[in-house]
């Protein structure tokens, strides 16, 4: 059943079906915390290429929303998030599957603004979108039943602005010729999302020793 907060769509478990996405989503989960195997997953928010923001919310053990999976593992839907590695390997441990089609603007940040070490939402918001980004409810409850309007909030602003940083990042990117390279690491990232799933995050199989 949808719960209007403003104009963000508020949903438990899953989509329902009559909503469907083309093109592009933006994406951003949050958890109980910041270890993927044991800390679960509470939200999955979206974003659609008009900057509508959707909001699942996940009761404890209530992972079977068929209708997100689906949208998740469409080829044709590019998914936006913003440090994808995270997101990617808590949709992997609590809903038992891989999306497909991915874009992490962290990673392409990384290759196009070799000019700064400043990587964050809240960095690329400002520096690219002249956007001021609050984080105040980043360490919140996200496990309660009743989210405050501040969480939905801040739910939501993860994800409506992460179209337009794609938008000025990928502009770098071909200016700087580095589209194939970009290419390689978005399609590396579910690989990687494995490795930290089997506990090896710091390990570097590509290192000599
Ligand atoms: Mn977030």
């Amino acid at each position: 059943m949808a719960q209007k907060v403003k104009n963000i769509k508020l949903y438990k478990n899953d989509l329902p079906l009559n909503i469907k996405f083309k093109g592009s989503i933006a994406i951003d989960t949050e958890t109980m915390g910041l270890n993927i195997n044991s800390d679960r997953l509470c939200l999955i928010q979206i974003s659609d290429e008009e900057g509508n923001p959707y909001i699942v919310q996940f009761q404890k053990n209530c992972y079977d929303a068929p209708n997100l999976k689906k949208i998740l593992k469409d080829e044709n839907i590019l998914k936006i998030f913003h440090y994808a590695r995270f997101d990617i390997a808590v949709i992997k441990k609590n809903l038992g599957i891989m999306c497909k089609s991915i874009y992490c603007t962290k990673i392409a940040s990384k290759l196009a603004r070799t000019f700064t070490d400043r990587h964050g939402l809240k960095d690329l918001c400002r520096d690219l979108l002249k956007v001021d980004l609050n984080k105040q409810s980043q360490t919140s409850d996200w496990g309660s039943d009743n989210l405050s309007s501040n969480q939905l909030e801040y739910a939501a602003n993860d994800v409506i602005y992460l179209h337009e940083i794609k938008n000025k990042l990928d502009k770098m990117i071909k200016r700087e010729g580095k589209q194939n390279l970009a290419k390689a690491c978005f399609e590396y990232l579910p690989t990687k999302a494995e490795f930290d799933l089997l506990g090896w995050h710091d390990k570097d199989i590509f290192q000599h020793s």
